[in-house]
């Protein structure tokens, strides 16, 4: 199933979250559970093959998948103000 953690305090968060109430602006989603308070494959494999890296305004996403399973991960890290401005 499809889910969205917060890679700060590992909460669950939803799809459009841009920033955790941690504070935290790394999400990691993909078919994913909580295994000993770290965010797994649903397998319970914690590596993942980052394939590809794209840029985008507000954000970066890093897509790869399950090193075991081979099921697609992404990890998106929102950027701060200051760092958007780069972009401006
Ligand atoms: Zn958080
Ligand atoms: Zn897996």
């Amino acid at each position: 199933m499809q889910k969205n953690y917060c890679l700060e305090c590992k909460a669950e968060v939803t799809g459009d979250t841009k920033t955790c109430e941690c504070g935290g602006r790394s999400f990691v989603f993909g078919d994913l559970k909580i295994t000993d308070g770290e965010v797994t494959c649903e397998c319970g494999c914690k590596e993942i093959k980052t394939t590809c890296h794209m840029d985008f305004t507000d954000k970066y996403l890093n897509s790869g998948a399950c090193v075991k399973c081979g099921k697609p991960i992404g990890i998106e890290t929102y950027r701060t103000g200051e760092d958007a401005l780069w972009w401006g």
